[in-house]
């Protein structure tokens, strides 16, 4: 049984303080911005409902290159090479021009904290933000209200996942809205394989997945339709795999971009509709779009911007990936409608032939790339430098 480490009662005393930024959410996003503000003067808190890696958000599956870029290798479970896909009428195995890593959310999530200096951790249920003409004690100054109480600071980050709590209008509900759903069991057990299975009898747009990570395997089904509910074909998807239907884990997941800030609060990740359609994968871009964040806050806390800078800095930076994004959702929605044959033939060739899938993989690595990471400088996009 995990320990509750989350405050409860008595424990649950008012916050109080005067800080510089104020991060809410401590999972990937959240913690990739708090990471970008360490080594600075700036007075950081990061909140959270539960205690940090408490709660896994995902089958956490990442590019290895992230996880090893960041250093947090250690987290590293299992990697894999290849890419098995099911459909119905044939199997593929793709030779990937990068790896993919299964890593444990609890030990990364450690591991990114231990990076982000001295900021300061609270638990608490972040609930609403105070409207900006009420919450104007000082011009600069933003109001969250949590259920310790309201924290004001000038720099406010929303990584609290697709919910987009901060929002002024917090009009955004399913299955009315631009999400897709997963869920996933998680069994003990061991596997080589990183499968994914695009199967009607499953789900009629989205995909299954099997992702091994080490002594655990992280079973799934996603559905881009919203409506369409996947708790019946994950639990069928694990039984035809001969695997429990145990330890259940599973959200809503964007699959549409929102702006990236609005009015004077930021957001990243879920939040800001950074998980890339047609994979759902959030991960890397939580990170890569939290440490472009973290990375415009650190030149405002450092005197070298105004926050109107960086939050059209931020804004831009996002934005100039819109295409990217649009072009992968435009795929979702195309891909269900092959019929199943005519998507097996293209799977078999040319789909699937060693130069198409290097060729694709590489353009879709590079719609968030390991060595942003490593940047230390915000990115040199076009829509920085002409906005700077
Ligand atoms: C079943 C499933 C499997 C997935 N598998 C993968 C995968 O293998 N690889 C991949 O790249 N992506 C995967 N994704 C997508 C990925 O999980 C998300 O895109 C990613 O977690 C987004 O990171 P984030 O930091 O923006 O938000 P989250 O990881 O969702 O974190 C949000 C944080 O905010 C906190 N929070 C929420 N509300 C409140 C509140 N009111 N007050 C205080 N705190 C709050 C939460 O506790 C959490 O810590 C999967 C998604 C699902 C649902």
């Amino acid at each position: 049984m995990p320990v509750r480490a989350t405050k409860r009662g008595e424990e649950r005393t008012p916050l109080a303080g005067d800080y510089d930024v104020l991060i809410c959410g401590a999972s990937f996003a959240g913690l990739a911005v708090a990471r970008e503000l360490a080594g600075s003067d700036a007075r950081v808190l990061v909140v959270d409902r539960y205690e940090i890696g408490e709660r896994q958000t995902s089958a956490c599956a990442a590019p290895t290159e992230w996880l090893e870029n960041l250093g947090l290798a250690e987290s590293i479970r299992q990697t894999f090479q290849d890419l098995v896909v099911h459909t119905p009428h044939t199997t593929v195995r793709m030779e990937l021009p990068w790896t993919f890593s299964t890593f444990d959310y609890r030990e990364l999530c450690r591991l990114l904290w231990a990076q982000c200096g001295d900021a300061e951790f609270e638990t608490a249920k972040v609930e609403r933000r105070q409207p900006p003409v009420i919450s104007r004690q000082s011009r600069n100054s933003v109001t969250v209200v949590t259920d310790r109480g309201d924290i004001a600071a000038p720099l406010v980050v929303d990584a609290l996942g697709w919910r987009r709590i901060l929002a002024i209008d917090a009009g955004f509900q399913p299955p009315d809205a631009p999400l897709s759903r997963g869920l996933e069991v998680h069994p003990w057990g061991a596997s080589d394989e990183l499968e994914i299975w695009i199967d009607r009898d499953y789900v009629p747009a989205g995909y299954g997945w099997s992702f091994p990570a080490r002594d655990e395997v992280r079973v799934g089904v996603g559905s881009f339709d919203p409506r369409h509910r996947v708790k019946e074909p994950t639990v069928r998807l694990a039984g035809d795999l001969e695997r429990q239907a145990v330890r259940y884990q599973g959200n809503w997941i964007p699959h549409q971009l929102r702006p990236a800030t609005e009015s004077d609060v930021f957001f990243a990740g879920d939040s800001a509709g950074h998980c890339l359609p047609l994979t759902a994968e959030g991960i890397r871009t939580a990170l890569y779009f939290g440490i472009a964040c973290g990375r415009e806050l650190r030149r405002v806390v450092e005197g070298r911007a105004t926050r109107d800078t960086a939050l059209r800095r931020y804004s831009a930076f996002s934005a100039d990936h819109r295409w990217q994004f649009k072009w992968m959702l435009r795929t979702q929605k195309t891909v269900p409608r092959v019929p199943p044959r005519l998507l097996a033939a293209a799977l078999r060739f040319p789909l699937s032939s060693d130069a198409f899938v290097r060729w694709s993989f590489t353009h879709y690595l590079n719609i968030a790339h390991p060595s942003f990471a490593l940047a230390s400088t915000p990115a040199s996009t076009s829509a920085l430098r002409s906005v700077a």
